[in-house]
């Protein structure tokens, strides 16, 4: 069965990216967003103090959802970044751990953003309503409440 990741860059149209810029570096301020298999993985790994439950609100906002979508994300620190950014880097990229968005994330593309259907935020936020990670999701609110 095709994997999340796949799904999405199927989508999406996105490859895999790494830069450091300046520009990527600032998306770093706002968590990138991770499938319920990525979060998962991160509370598996010893992370879930760093990970707390949110609502997706970027579909409702732009009239093309009539809910937010519930999920598990990384947390914004009170510096104004992402809680596993540190000096321009980020904790995860080398363990592999790294959300979906961050991975595919990049600052050369700006299209997406017109095109909601084909935005890298709503292709990963769409996987915590598909029915098949229902177990995975579920998993993780068991976890998250321990
Ligand atoms: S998880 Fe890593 S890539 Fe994603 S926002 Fe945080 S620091 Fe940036």
């Amino acid at each position: 069965m095709e994997k999340a990741l796949q799904r999405i860059i199927r989508k999406t149209g996105r490859k895999p990216v790494s830069c450091k810029c300046e520009k990527c570096r600032n998306q770093c301020r706002t968590p990138c967003l991770g499938t319920p298999d990525d979060i998962l993985r991160l509370i598996e790994a010893g992370y879930r103090n760093r990970l707390a439950p949110t609502l997706w609100g970027v579909g409702l906002v732009m009239g093309r959802l009539p809910y937010m979508v519930p999920m598990v994300q990384a947390i914004r620190e009170d510096n104004g970044f992402c809680t596993f950014y540190h000096n321009g880097l980020c904790e995860l990229h080398d363990l592999g751990l790294k959300p979906t968005e961050g991975r595919l994330s990049h600052h050369t593309i700006t299209m997406e953003n017109f095109k909601f259907g084909k935005s890298l935020s709503w292709n990963v936020a769409r996987e915590w309503l598909d029915e098949t990670n229902r177990p995975t999701i579920d998993r993780i609110t068991f976890l998250m409440a321990k």
